[in-house]
């Protein structure tokens, strides 16, 4: 029923054994879950007992539907003890589903540093004691000239992540990612350097699906997004920060975007050459991929220099946003700040021993503290590297109320179905035209499904949710600074919705 978007290949790799194995992926199951952040919940807690580690695709990952970029890593915070799913947006998701295989379990701790190595349906688990210390970008080249080919995706960990720091992240290729959660720092301590993948299978889709998945990306285009691309559209929608866009508009060469989006939203910000100029660099390192506004916004009250401490902190493969807080507040120099950086990498550092503002993780996003920015962060079940509110599109058009519970509920519930079906879940905050309906009707179409509908979506989303909340260990660890009034009371009625 399923085989029009999935392989039906679960792979789990026992980390202690250095053994992998394939089960397959029951129809039952994805009935049950559908995929993505649901499916992983599943699998987390059916091997709870061995620390697991869950990479996984929705129906749609890989597939014609617009921003269907998505793959989620589930695991245990070690920020905050709670179930947390991690957003791999870019290509690295896609290149593993089309490699063969839907769910990645990583169980228990390896006893040397290892990788995984997918393609044509294979896994092979290798050893990576040679580039344990090297950086993500070391790893990135290093993975694609060793297995042969440019196109490889990876996802990796530098050194910050292998020194288990809790202000590490994981990276998707060199351009770090949306994991908010020290992810980083539990692939460090399962000794997982990288993950490799090529895919060159595909899915062969109902004829249907096609031409449904093609006028949903072309109503799209004519929608919010029509004629517009960049971070530079976001940052204006969420409210001015003059000195982040001012870097923006300095050193944006050009705007790339995921598999199969139509709204390119990563800027690439040319730092050794003039952006102006359109020929291919022959540096080695003429820039950087911006895929985390929320590191930008933090890093540039430095000005021009963030882009020198943003490029550091991607190659140890730490959170720029943890440590632009962290530097902020001792002050430092620019040259001290990437001595800095060079110490959150070895030791580690703590936001809550710093007294900042911490939830598990928090994204800067401008203007005012809102009762429902704070409240989408302190359930922590999503990454708060996608914009808490609507992006470019209008409340009225995604017709959400006033009441801070409410959008705040907007917000997960809208969040989740992206992160159930494998949708970008930052489009789904653009795009008020990708409806719930259209969604489901894709994949009804693609499987032959006719029970899946938009409330059994809903339903699937809300005891995902309820599972990462029910994981949270001990009480809420909220900074001061992040409770504007009512916050509170807001929250008690939010996580009631979700009890
Ligand atoms: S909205 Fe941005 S992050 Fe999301 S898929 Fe499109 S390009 Fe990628």
């Amino acid at each position: 029923m399923f085989e029009s978007f999935y392989n039906g290949r679960v792979l789990v790799v026992d980390l202690e054994k250095g053994t992998t194995r394939e089960e397959p992926l029951e129809e039952e199951l994805v009935k049950q879950y559908l995929g993505g952040a649901a499916l992983n919940t599943a699998l987390f807690e059916k091997n709870a007992d061995f620390d697991p580690l869950i990479i996984g695709c929705g129906p749609l990952t890989a597939s014609f539907a617009p921003g269907s970029c998505l793959g989620v890593m589930t695991a245990r915070s070690p920020l905050s003890h709670q179930i947390v799913h991690v957003p791999l947006t870019w290509q690295t998701a896609v290149e593993t589903k089309l490699s063969g295989f839907d769910f990645l379990v990583f169980l228990g701790k390896a006893p040397e540093p290892v990788h995984l190595w997918l393609h044509d349906e294979i896994a092979d688990i290798n050893s990576s004691s040679g580039i344990e210390e090297k950086d993500v970008w070391e790893v990135t080249d290093f993975l694609r000239q060793e297995y042969g080919d440019e196109s490889i995706q990876v996802l990796c960990i530098g050194p910050a992540g292998a020194k288990g720091s809790l202000a590490s992240r994981v990276s998707e290729n060199y351009w770090g990612s949306k994991d908010k959660f020290a992810l980083g720092a539990v692939w460090g301590e399962k000794r997982v350097k990288a993950i490799a993948s090529r895919g060159l299978g595909f899915f062969a889709l109902p004829d249907e699906v096609f031409p449904k998945a093609m006028g949903l990306k072309g109503l799209l285009l004519e929608g919010k997004i029509k004629g517009k691309r960049g971070s530079l559209e976001i940052l204006d929608s969420l409210g001015a920060d003059e000195k982040a866009k001012g870097i923006l508009e300095k050193f944006s060469h050009r705007h790339n975007a995921c598999f199969n989006c139509p709204f390119a939203c990563n800027d690439f910000l040319m730092i050794e050459e003039d952006p102006a100029v359109r020929q291919r660099s022959e540096k080695e390192e003429p820039g950087l991929q911006l895929n985390n506004l929320s590191d930008l916004l933090t890093l540039s009250p430095f000005g021009e220099d963030s882009l020198k401490l943003l490029k550091k902190a991607l190659k140890l493969s730490l959170d720029p946003t943890f440590c632009g807080l962290i530097i902020g507040k001792k002050g430092l120099s620019v040259s001290s700040a990437v001595e800095e950086l060079d110490r959150l990498a070895r030791e580690g550092g703590e936001l809550r021993k710093e007294d900042l503002p911490h939830f598990s993780g928090v994204s800067p996003w401008p203007g005012e503290l809102k009762i429902e920015s704070s409240l989408t962060q302190a359930l922590g079940a999503f990454s708060n590297a996608i914009p808490p509110r609507p992006v470019i599109a209008s409340d009225n058009e995604f017709s959400i109320s006033a009441d801070p519970v409410e959008r705040a509920h907007w917000w997960m519930m809208r969040e989740g179905m992206a992160y159930v079906l494998g949708i970008c879940p930052q489009l789904a905050l653009i795009s008020p035209e990708l409806t719930a309906e259209d969604m489901v009707d894709l994949v009804k179409v693609g499987s032959g499904w006719e029970e899946l509908s938009v409330s059994r979506l809903e339903e699937i989303v809300r005891s995902m949710i309820v599972s990462s909340l029910k994981s949270k260990e001990g009480k809420e660890d909220i900074h001061p600074s992040l409770k504007p009034e009512g916050f509170d009371e807001a929250l008690a009625k939010l996580k009631e919705r979700f009890a």
